[in-house]
């Protein structure tokens, strides 16, 4: 009604809970990020400062939490992080006490473009060694393709191992706005949409999942496949 003013009621403590309840659930987040950063750090695949991780805080419009450009992942510490917008640009909290000189992550287009997806909830990026030699020797193929084993069936929707999935490979490139381009494409084509993760070549592996636990499963599959499949192709089975 025109004129009319609606009082409503704030609740001073239930305003202090929902504050205290958003902090817990974003320190829980970045601790669950350094354990993976110490774990992909132990395994090879996450090597002087290489990679980044992200998970998504907000879907609409789109928040991320991800590791800052720079950072050591083996040793990361509650302030080594910052919040992107949709745009890749840092936004602030009045909470969030990340170190002001705390730079995105030179590929945050990428995790952007993939959190865009509606059921990815985290992105993960290694460096490893298998990743990065395949990535090579598969280029002019455009991808490599991967059949047959069992642990395909980590990966989301996959229920047998009598199965193959291709993962693509992208040219390196520190365009990383050209490449989020050409990725959001290629996730949207209805030929052959990405699935689960692809390669950048003589660079690493992105994977996702619904939430963190899902996108780390993800890399440890395929660090798994890509370690057979290049043991094979190679001839180092012994
Ligand atoms: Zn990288």
């Amino acid at each position: 009604m025109p004129g009319r003013t609606t009082t409503v009621d704030i609740d001073p403590a239930e305003v202090e809970r929902q504050i205290v309840a958003e902090t817990c659930a974003k320190r829980a987040r970045i601790d669950d990020l350094r354990e993976t950063g110490r774990q992909f750090h132990e395994q090879g695949w996450s090597l002087g400062t290489s990679s980044n991780y992200s998970v998504v805080v907000e879907k609409d419009p789109l928040e991320l939490l991800l590791t800052a450009s720079g950072k050591d992942k083996g040793r990361l510490t509650q302030h080594d992080f910052v919040r992107v917008d949709g745009s890749g640009v840092r936004i602030d909290h009045p909470d969030d006490g990340f170190a002001a000189s705390n730079k995105p992550s030179a590929e945050t287009l990428l995790h952007v473009a993939l959190a865009e997806l509606p059921d990815v909830g985290a992105v993960l990026h290694t460096h490893s060694v298998w990743g990065t030699l395949l990535s090579d020797h598969y280029f002019e193929s455009g991808g490599l393709e991967i059949a047959d084993f069992e642990m395909l069936k980590g990966l989301e929707g996959i229920t047998t191992h009598e199965t193959k999935i291709w993962v693509p490979i992208f040219d390196n490139t520190q365009d990383i706005a050209t490449l989020a381009d050409d990725l959001r494409a290629r996730l949207n084509d209805p030929r052959q949409p990405i699935e689960h993760g692809f390669l950048i070549r003589k660079h690493g592996l992105y994977a996702w999942g619904r939430d963190l636990a899902a996108a780390r499963r993800h890399i440890e599959i395929f660090e798994f496949l890509f370690e057979c499949v290049g043991r094979t192709e190679f001839g180092q089975t012994n």
